[in-house]
């Protein structure tokens, strides 16, 4: 059973179009968008798996990829600076 196909948690099958999340652990692309239907691109998820919260990109589920940035929080939209 070595392979090396990553099994999604959601359907339990093998991963189609995997997204992965900041905590590492990835879903099928219809499984995440299944999963937060209802949610907003800006709102917060938890993880499936481990419920480590992660923010939906602008873009939407699809939007997410290997590279997590979203760490951008903190300054307003306007570039204000808030001290
Ligand atoms: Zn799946
Ligand atoms: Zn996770």
């Amino acid at each position: 059973m070595a392979t090396n196909v990553k099994t999604c948690s959601i359907c339990q099958d093998e991963i189609v179009d995997p997204r992965p999340l900041p905590c590492i652990h990835s879903f099928c692309l219809d499984c995440l968008g299944q999963h937060c239907r209802g949610k907003l691109p800006g709102d917060d998820m938890p993880c499936p798996e481990c419920r480590h919260e992660f923010q939906i990109p602008q873009n939407g589920i699809e939007g997410l990829t290997a590279r997590s940035h979203n760490k951008e929080e903190g300054h307003s939209s306007d570039g204000t600076i808030l001290v």
